[in-house]
């Protein structure tokens, strides 16, 4: 199974263009689409899920030319977009039933064992009978993985799915996650660097529209072996050291100012070679991270 984005471009009505070019090539597994907010992340999942139109290039998946075929696309597709609404006075077992309904399963019995299983997989079974608008934000999310599962999608597309989740949320959804790439695509768009180095076997930074990277982390964060120096420096010297050294990020590490730069040779003036993380990955890749104005 494989999905191949081919040159794919999209200017809005208001002259901005979110997709400029955009080749990828995605096979089974979880694939992390990274880039900061209005990166065109959206923009490229919407036009995967045929909700919106390209205007040059083309898609294909598992034989399906997806621009074109749209309806064949939808019977295949799961999909949790990022302002994913529900309607806050009915249960979760009534809403999957109805969405079960939809997508086609006219048998009452198999819809409520089928919203039964896909409740028990996301771990809501003890709170099906709540209304959807008492649940928490992982709780919507997770729910929202439900209703993408049902009909067995073969590439399923999930956007942003962990903003505004907290720590334990975050990590229940990851497990949740970690489980449904067997014999599937999945693509998950994230502004969270940790999303993808815990989720994703392949990703793609993406940035103003277009793809800056696209590998495995592991071979993204080797690229950069002996390439990345760290210094604490005093909040004075932020200034001097980003006009002399390609700085990449800038940390606070118990009261303690660290940079990191990246660098082909030794920067020499006190700085110690580091080793590379994905976060120097993106940040190398898409411009300096700071947390200056937090200082
Ligand atoms: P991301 O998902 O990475 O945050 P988006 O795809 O939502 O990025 O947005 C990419 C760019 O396109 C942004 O500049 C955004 O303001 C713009 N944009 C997104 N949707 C629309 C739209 N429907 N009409 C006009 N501009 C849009």
């Amino acid at each position: 199974m494989r999905l191949s984005i081919n040159s794919l471009s999209k200017t809005y009505s208001n002259g901005v263009q979110a997709i400029k070019n955009v080749s990828l090539t995605l096979n089974e597994g979880m694939f992390g689409l990274l880039g900061p907010n209005g990166a065109g992340k959206s923009s490229l999942m919407r036009t995967v899920a045929t909700l919106q139109e390209a205007d040059e290039g083309s898609i294909q998946f598992d034989g399906i030319d997806v621009l074109k075929q749209k309806t064949e696309l939808r019977q295949v597709l799961g999909y949790l977009p990022q302002e994913f609404g529900v309607y806050p006075k009915i249960s979760a077992e009534q809403m999957l039933d109805h969405i079960a309904q939809l997508k086609g399963v006219s048998n009452k019995s198999e819809r409520k064992e089928l919203a039964g299983y896909l409740l028990d997989k996301v771990n809501l079974a003890k709170d099906k009978k709540k209304n959807l608008g008492t649940y928490s934000g992982g709780m919507k999310q997770r729910f929202g993985i439900a209703q993408a599962l049902i009909g067995k999608p073969k590439l399923i597309i999930v956007d942003e799915p962990t903003a505004g989740l907290d720590p334990a949320e975050r990590n229940r959804f990851y497990n949740l996650l970690s489980e449904i790439g067997e014999n599937t695509i999945v693509i998950l768009s994230t502004h969270i660097v940790e999303d993808v180095s815990t989720l994703c076997s392949r990703f793609a930074i993406i940035f103003q529209g277009q793809v800056l990277y696209a590998g495995t982390p592991d071979d993204a964060v080797n690229e950069l072996n002996g390439k990345i120096y760290s210094k604490s420096i005093s909040k004075a010297e932020i200034k001097d050291y980003s006009s002399r050294f390609k700085v990449i990020s800038t940390q606070l590490k118990a009261g303690q100012l660290y940079i990191r730069i990246i660098s082909e040779t030794d920067p020499g003036n006190g700085f110690i070679v580091s080793t590379p993380n994905l976060e120097d990955v993106y940040f190398s890749n898409i411009g300096q991270k700071t947390d200056i104005n937090t200082l």
